[in-house]
């Protein structure tokens, strides 16, 4: 019996994706962003998948630990650094990189907690205004760097890009010139590129690239799927009909009535909904996968299920396996119907769905 809500993971997609990632950059060095439990698909399922990865990224302290105790020896880049004394110890433990992007953490340096040197990156920002240190300040602050000897040397440089998605956005070209100039003669390696720039702004490539979305087979672009970029989707989300029924013209369907029947035909329930992580705001309309038929999903989607139209001649039954999104049907085109992007639709994927390897 499937269960009623799972996704299955495609394992071997990921180091697809990987080789991908190298033809598209074949002279830098790939760390692996498997940040927010891997983009919502296992955090050490996804390193052991990209164990062939250079280094791995992740947001916070506590992923990095995680990864050191399951015994993952290589360098991890904690984008967010430290915020603390203690954290900054954690760090120094478990050797673990640190992104050093305000001067709160070049205090906390300075006073010497703990004692093992750590490896750093230095962000710059160069103008998404999230973290990083601004232009003016950055020689200053890599002076301040290189003389702590709590700090490995080379000091890393590093920034971020805020619109390499947007490929007739010149933002990016701009990002990468005052990143360029800003670093010019400072020894240590730089990353810039995230999925978007890897695929997108070949100058940007530099040593160290750092793709996120795209190992999973997902597009970073709005107006293309991975598969077209020539990736292969590791996650695909599935569900069972549990029940097949027909209704009247003028009848209205799921909560608020939104839907409201013109010409008779039948109706599919199928088990996941929002509290599995299927986006609410869905549209009516939005292509649901039943016996290789696209069928369109109708009514509000509510907490534990959803409502497809199967139209009048169908033979579905209830126990048919439904697929919500992955290899047959694009997550990039549900997160369109959704008004989000896939990213929020993988990470979002809750707790109760079973997560089965392929
Ligand atoms: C999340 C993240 C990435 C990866 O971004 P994708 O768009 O998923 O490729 C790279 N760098 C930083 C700093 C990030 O936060």
């Amino acid at each position: 019996m499937t269960p009623a809500a799972y996704a299955e993971l495609n394992l071997g997609a990921l180091q697809h994706n990987l080789d991908r990632v190298h033809s598209c950059a074949p002279d830098a060095k790939v760390m692996a962003v498997i940040k927010a439990n891997g983009y919502g698909h296992g955090l050490i399922r996804i390193a052991e998948a990209l164990k062939n990865a250079d280094a791995f990224a992740v947001a916070r302290v506590d992923e990095g630990i995680r990864l050191r105790k399951a015994g993952f020896s290589h360098r991890i880049t904690v984008l967010e650094g430290f915020t603390c004394a203690e954290e900054l110890q954690k760090l120094q433990h478990y050797q673990l990189d640190a992104v050093v992007h305000c001067l709160t953490q070049l205090d906390i340096f300075e006073t010497g907690a703990g004692q093992q040197a750590i490896a750093i990156w230095l962000k710059l920002d160069t103008g998404m205004n999230r973290l990083g240190f601004r232009a003016e300040e950055f020689s200053a602050v890599y002076q301040r760097l290189i003389d702590c000897p709590l700090i490995k040397q080379p000091v890393n440089l590093m920034t971020h890009f805020a619109s390499a998605d947007d490929i007739n956005d010149d933002k990016t070209l701009k990002q990468i010139s005052l990143f360029e100039q800003t670093v010019a003669g400072l020894s240590g390696e730089c990353s810039l590129a995230n999925s978007a720039a890897i695929l997108g702004w070949k100058s940007s490539l530099s040593d160290w690239v750092r793709p996120g979305i795209m190992l999973y087979g997902i597009s970073p672009f709005p107006d293309a799927t991975g598969q077209q970029l020539g990736l292969k989707p590791v996650m695909s989300l599935h569900s069972r009909l549990i029940a097949v029924k027909p209704i009247e013209v003028g009848d209205t369907v799921g909560y608020g009535g939104s839907w409201r029947c013109e010409t008779s035909t039948t109706l599919g329930i199928v088990a996941i909904g929002y509290g599995d992580g299927y986006p609410r705001y869905a549209k009516a309309g939005t292509p649901v996968l039943i016996n290789g038929r696209r069928v369109p999903l109708i009514g509000r989607v509510s907490m534990d299920m959803l409502t497809v139209d199967l139209g009048v001649h169908s033979d579905a039954k209830p126990g048919d396996s439904v697929t919500l999104w992955g290899e047959y049907l694009p997550v990039e085109e549900i997160a369109l119907w959704a008004d989000t992007i896939p990213y929020t639709l993988v990470c979002g994927v809750t707790q109760r769905v079973q997560l089965v390897e392929k």
